[in-house]
């Protein structure tokens, strides 16, 4: 194990990283700090939880002076997560003189401003917004050195990617670029190599996206039965508790559940106000919300230490997705729960992402003596229907005439959508770009 100090950190990096209590490097910072460090391009992969924001922070802090106009850029593709890395910047930068502006949709154009105006050095952004400030020329990146895109699978999928040129256009060739997340699809990684010159990877857990240290089960339930469950669940645990939905109107209805049984939940959703938004999120990392009820904006990244459980109330459309929303439990090494709920219609998807799961699954209708009774017509059609689609496996077809095979896209498993584009970070509908259409994050597009 290397401690900070090895790593070539300055001093005043390394009083806010004793601050904070860090003691050794975890793998990720341990890997990827040096090799920036250097002036390499990088690739990040590691498991949820595993400390990829300080890698990239504490490198491009290192490199960067301050007063000296804006050389960092970290992307993200949600505001509360944005927001969460800024944060997180910011202590690791208080003993250095620079400043961290976070810049995202939602927040009045003003406040932006005037904190740009006071001088930064590293932006946070969404890509929306960032686009914004930089027509206006609010923002300018001339003298960027260091950008970063954090969950890059996201950021370079269909929905972000021409935003992402776009922005990187505009800044220098001669940069040091990082791109990280916990996922990183081969498509991906080959798409990064447009962008990146010559990257080291490093990727730490690439064939293994078990969810190390969580603990995860399975209930196959009828839907109606779901919130009976989540009650049973939710009971006996200390610690808080993240429910994630498949839409924004089951996220709502379940908070008013939680809420009626005298549950502190907030909740999370792409249509809410983006001042709910971190009203509610503020509850919730502080303790004073003990359940987070969200769709899958809340899936990527968001690092709340005392999450001792997820549920998915509702399978998730991508394998993916399950695996970032596990890892909202577990960080930094600690113990956490995951439990699926899957209802009869949703038994496709679940065998999909079950295959992907390479760590003991408990079966919790085994466990509890909960019998299924599986209507015939929906065990014909389990077997699968991703990457292509309904017409696999002898053209099996739904009565309930939901376009795309089970609300999925039919441009296959990872990143299209014919769905209108409501991706929370860009003003909750309010974008031009809002609804090119054509995103995805897998293939739905309800967050
Ligand atoms: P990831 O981006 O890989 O999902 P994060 O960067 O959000 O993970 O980090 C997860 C948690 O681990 C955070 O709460 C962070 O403060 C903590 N952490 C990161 N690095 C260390 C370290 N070296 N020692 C102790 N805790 C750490
Ligand atoms: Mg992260």
């Amino acid at each position: 194990m290397t401690k900070f100090k090895d790593l070539g950190l300055n001093d005043d990096i390394l009083k806010g990283i004793v601050d904070l209590g860090f003691d050794e490097a975890f793998p990720i910072q341990e890997a990827v700090i040096p090799v920036l460090l250097t002036g390499r391009d990088v690739v990040g992969q590691a498991h949820t939880g595993s400390g990829k924001t300080a890698a990239f922070a504490l490198a491009m802090l290192q490199e960067i002076q301050p007063r000296n106009g804006i050389q960092g850029l970290v992307m993200a593709p949600t505001r509360e997560l944005a927001i969460q890395i800024a944060g997180e910047i910011r202590k690791f930068a208080k003993y250095t003189k620079i400043k961290v502006v976070t810049v995202y949709g939602g927040q009045g154009m003003g406040i932006q401003l005037d904190a740009l105006h006071r001088g930064a050095e590293i932006i946070v952004a969404t890509p929306g917004r960032l686009i914004d400030h930089l027509k206006r020329g609010s923002i300018e990146l001339r003298d960027i050195t260091h950008i970063v895109l954090d969950e890059a699978d996201t950021m370079l999928d269909m929905g972000f990617v021409d935003d992402i040129s776009f922005i990187l256009d505009l800044a220098p060739e001669e940069r040091v670029m990082s791109l990280y997340s916990a996922t990183m699809p081969t498509e991906i990684l080959r798409l990064s190599e447009e962008y990146l010159n010559n990257p080291k990877q490093f990727l730490l857990d690439s064939d293994d996206l078990s969810g190390e240290g969580i603990d995860q089960s399975f209930l196959v339930i009828k839907d109606r039965d779901k919130f009976k469950y989540l009650i049973d669940f939710v009971k006996p645990i200390k610690g808080q508790v993240i429910v994630f939905c498949s839409t924004k109107y089951r996220t709502r209805d379940v908070a008013k559940f939680l809420h009626q049984e005298k549950y502190n939940a907030v909740a999370i959703e792409g249509d809410m106000s983006q001042h709910r938004r971190e009203q509610a999120m503020g509850k919730f990392r502080s303790g004073k919300a003990d359940i987070l009820v969200a769709t899958d904006v809340a899936s990527r990244g968001i690092d709340v230490p005392r999450v001792k459980l997820v549920v998915n109330y509702d399978v998730p459309n991508v394998e993916m997705a399950y695996f970032h929303r596990i890892g909202r439990t577990a960080r930094a090494g600690a113990e956490g729960r995951a439990i699926t709920f899957v209802s009869y219609s949703s038994l496709g998807d679940w065998n999909l992402i079950k295959r992907q799961i390479h760590a003991p699954l408990k079966d919790l209708n085994q466990e509890m003596g909960i019998q299924i009774s599986i209507p015939d017509p929906l065990k014909r059609q389990m077997p699968s229907r991703r990457y292509g689609g309904q017409s696999r496996g002898g053209g099996y077809s739904r009565g309930g005439g939901r376009s795309g095979g089970y609300g999925r896209s039919g441009g296959g498993g990872y990143g299209r959508s014919g769905g209108r584009n409501s991706r929370d970070d860009r003003g909750g509908g309010r974008r031009r770009d809002d609804d090119k259409g054509k995103n995805s994050y897998g293939g739905r597009s309800k967050w």
